[in-house]
């Protein structure tokens, strides 16, 4: 049975790095029918914080993206870490090393000298014991094999290989007796029983390393793949400005999860040409033949242009329940109510296939909703403002009364009225329709005029006409 594992370090965050390699370990899993277990790295206790463990929670909750069993915390694990190096000392495959801070320095600084990468140059390697100077607390350090080659047969990278002898005899566990990265990672993967690795290949160099205390320890390797990371829209590592941020800021921006994750499933993984995958889709057709060698790029744009598709193809209910819920989340809009009644839902809800049209985030959504629950008299926009000049206010005025005499209040009456007006005075639909909306939103652009006409109702929409006459 294949078992992934998602395991981000609580330092910060969900970003959207993490979200994409849970996303494909997710899929991984599912699509073998196998498990996805979650493990929270929170070994460096200086940089891991609870607030950032509910914020990857809460991220991938967000982005629909179970996990099973209980989330297995690393640092809880320590003791197990500890007496797995002790079992590579007492099988000889590690060793104590007693090198001060200085002679450490100065392998630092004489490596630094030659141009080389700092390396521990083994001196406690074939020391005995009764060498250790006194007082000196020891670190624990593998006996990494020091000719021949580790090899990885990555799934994704393919073959990867190390020329053991640049490979230095790391450290597995500190003085004070806690276990480094390097030793929990491989512990819990195999106390876990996992199967697949997947994850960003910024850890392919940890992975030769991983693989030495693999082979130490006479246990089987899991199948490893190393995607490659995300970079900005230039090509340039991920920064903040490209879209390296928290899944909530994108929560924030008002994209919808399906969108997001349908946007991270394609970054570094392809399926033919297909763009938009609905969740079966996705499981069915995931593989790691199919992700890409070199880095996918962040696009905005099309990130936006897909959130686009999924407001439009989301039913106009779900799409009313999940803007509510997401209002909390959004920016401030302090003229948009934050609390609905049933009466409120049902506006919006009645206003949906004409807003969803035109939004490309809930923020969008959101702000082009605005008018429904303006009061009167509703603020202008520089735009609206603009269009309510003289003239148009005077088209307003003779409307008016038509409107008034009208008997049923419907899409159809309404523009029956509107259209014999600009019939009669030669004028463009547009013409007229402008001002009206303008009067009736507030703004340049809405839904269809006789669509607001009809969820304002007539009462409203008559008195908002009336307001911009005086
Ligand atoms: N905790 C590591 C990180 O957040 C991931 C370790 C791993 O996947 O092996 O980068």
């Amino acid at each position: 049975q294949v078992v992934t594992r998602f395991a981000p370090s609580p330092t910060g965050f969900l970003h959207i790095g993490g979200a994409r390699t849970a996303l494909f370990n997710w899929l991984y899993a599912r699509r073998l029918g196998g498990k996805m277990l979650l493990r929270i790295e929170d070994t460096d206790r200086e940089r891991s914080t609870d607030a950032a463990i509910t914020a990857i929670l809460d991220g991938l909750k967000w982005l629909g993206l179970d996990w099973d069993g209980e989330a297995v915390h690393q640092f809880q694990r320590a003791a197990r870490h500890r007496e797995v190096a002790e079992q590579l000392l007492a099988a000889g495959r590690a060793y104590y090393c007693y090198a001060t801070p200085q002679e450490l320095d100065d392998m630092r600084a004489k490596a630094r000298a030659e141009g080389k990468p700092p390396r521990y140059d083994g001196r406690w390697r074939d020391r005995p014991a009764s060498d250790a100077p006194p007082g000196v607390k020891p670190v624990i350090r593998l006996k990494a094999p020091q000719t021949g080659e580790t090899v990885l047969e990555d799934l994704v990278q393919g073959r990867v290989a190390w020329a053991n002898e640049n490979l230095d005899d790391f450290v597995l566990l500190r003085s004070d007796g806690t276990p480094t990265y390097m030793l929990a990672v491989v512990v819990d993967d195999h106390d876990m029983d996992i199967t697949h690795i997947i994850r960003g290949d910024d850890h392919l160099t940890n992975a030769a390393r991983q693989m030495q205390i693999y082979q130490a320890l006479g246990w089987d390797v899991p199948r490893m793949a190393h995607i490659p990371l995300i970079h900005g829209a230039d090509g340039a590592k991920l920064s903040k400005r490209h879209g390296a941020l928290g899944v909530d800021a994108y929560r924030a921006m008002g994209y919808l999860p399906a969108a997001l994750r349908n946007y991270l499933v394609r970054l570094g993984w392809s399926h033919g040409d297909q763009e938009f995958f609905s969740t079966d889709e996705m499981i069915a057709a995931f593989d790691l033949a199919h992700v890409g060698r070199s880095p996918a790029r962040f696009d905005f744009a099309k990130l936006e242009n897909m959130n686009g598709h999924y407001i439009r193809t989301t039913s106009d209910a779900a799409l009313t329940d999940l803007l509510i819920d997401t209002l909390p989340h959004l920016p401030e809009n302090s003229a948009f109510p934050q609390q609905f009644d049933t009466a409120m839902r049902q506006k919006l809800l009645a206003a949906m296939p004409g807003l969803k049209e035109r939004a490309k985030t809930l923020i969008e959504l959101r702000d082009g909703a605005q008018f429904l629950f303006a009061q009167r008299p509703l603020p202008l926009d520089a735009a609206a403002s603009g269009i309510l000049d003289a003239s148009s206010r005077q088209h307003l005025a003779e409307l008016l009364p038509r409107l008034t005499a009208l008997v049923a209040w419907s899409p159809a009456a309404t523009e029956e009225v509107v259209r014999k007006y600009a019939e009669e005075k030669h004028l463009k639909l547009g013409q007229v329709a402008q001002p009206l909306r303008a009067a009736l939103t507030g703004r340049a652009t809405s839904p269809g005029i006789f669509d607001v006409f009809s969820v304002l109702g007539r009462d409203e929409s008559l008195g908002r006409l009336a307001d911009q006459i005086r």
